[in-house]
């Protein structure tokens, strides 16, 4: 496409708010910020302006990759295909740790105009198998990320979030009838005291809400957990109780993904999680009934590869992002016992088109 002469045009008119009183009530996510006249809310790029609500992030493009959907991480919807990632500035979270802090932190509307549609035919030109909305918080670009799901179903490339799950049931409403898959990050494995103490979020339980309403979406659903090796953010109790709330309400053959911290932005004084901690998480997470644990970001870890949780046989070796063998039969099943596994091999029949 030609980047040579990016043109906005105008403000963009944001969804999910109201009036009131003197104020706008933003209801796109769970921070349901009140925001005076000429003032932006706190994940700085909806702003009141004259009594209306305006997404200026809206269309601006921060950053766009095509990478492994691995990366994500979804390792069990259509693995090994492709996905145009894009971001804008801004989030609703504050993680004192984030690696995208200098795009989700960031306060400053800045980015490369894109139309949705100049977004769908980046991709196809990229030939990538889908769009992910991803870096920062997709919720925040909630409007542009509709408009591009739309064109994404109509040209057959499917929509993937990875999403802190902290948007609204009205945001889930709409959202969900083009998202076909997400990834839904915990951190500090859902504790209340680190979402407080890192993230400047009161309360964890909304997340959970939106799985559940994700789920009766019919959205594909992948947990990570961020492990930070603080007090309130490794604690073996709570991923017993992340773990078993994940099998009660979502189902055993959830993945779970259990990530590696590494030091950045504001936490540059805490270390890496050790790696023995994130194998003692899968260990819980198994013991709890999870089929599919994983460990992320220690690259070469045998907990990175999928095991048939029938008969243990190994039908996915991988190496990080990439797939080094791949055993499983057309139909998903283990092409050892025959067991039907959890994964999504090509795209599903892609919603809302019809
Ligand atoms: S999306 Fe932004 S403005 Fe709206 S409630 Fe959340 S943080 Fe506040």
């Amino acid at each position: 496409m030609n980047l040579e002469t990016p043109i906005r045009e105008g403000l963009h008119i944001a969804k999910f708010w109201r009036v009131d009183g003197d104020r706008i009530h933003c209801y796109l996510c769970h921070r349901n910020c009140r925001i005076p006249e000429s003032s932006i809310g706190f994940c700085g790029v909806r702003k009141n302006i004259g009594g209306v609500l305006y997404a200026l992030n809206y269309g601006m493009v921060i950053a766009r990759n095509v990478d492994p959907i691995e990366k994500k991480p979804l390792t069990h919807f259509v693995p090994g295909s492709m996905v145009y990632s894009i971001a804008t500035v801004g989030c609703n979270f504050a993680c004192q740790y984030c690696q995208n802090w200098d795009i989700s932190q960031r306060r400053k509307i800045t980015g490369y105009y894109m139309t949705p549609q100049q977004v769908i035919d980046d991709a196809l030109l990229y030939r990538a198998d889908g769009i992910s909305y991803t870096y920062n918080e997709p919720t925040i670009f909630a409007e542009y990320a509709l408009d591009i799901m739309r064109l994404a179903h109509e040209k057959g490339l499917f929509n993937t979030w990875v999403t802190n799950g902290f948007m609204t049931p009205e945001a889930i409403e709409e959202i969900g009838v083009y998202l076909d898959a997400a990834t839904v990050d915990f951190k500090g494995h859902g504790n209340k005291l680190f979402y407080r103490k890192y993230i400047y979020v009161v309360d964890s339980n909304p997340i959970f809400d939106s799985l559940l309403a994700l789920k009766d979406k019919g959205v594909f659903i992948e947990i990570t957990d961020l492990v930070v090796p603080v007090d309130e953010g490794s604690n073996y109790d709570d991923v017993r109780k992340l773990a078993r709330w994940v099998v009660e309400n979502l189902g055993p053959e959830t993945p779970m993904h259990f990530l590696r911290f590494h030091p950045d932005y504001k936490m540059l004084n805490v270390p890496s999680t050790p790696v023995k901690v994130l194998e003692k998480c899968v260990d819980i997470a198994r013991d709890e009934g999870i089929q599919y644990a994983y460990i992320g970001n220690v690259w070469g870890h045998p907990y990175e590869d999928t095991y048939c949780p029938h008969c243990g046989y190994k039908v996915i070796d991988r190496l990080g992002f990439y797939i080094k063998k791949f055993d499983v039969k057309k139909d998903g099943r283990c092409p050892k016992c025959g067991h039907k596994l959890n994964i999504v091999l090509s795209p599903p029949k892609l919603k809302g088109g019809d």
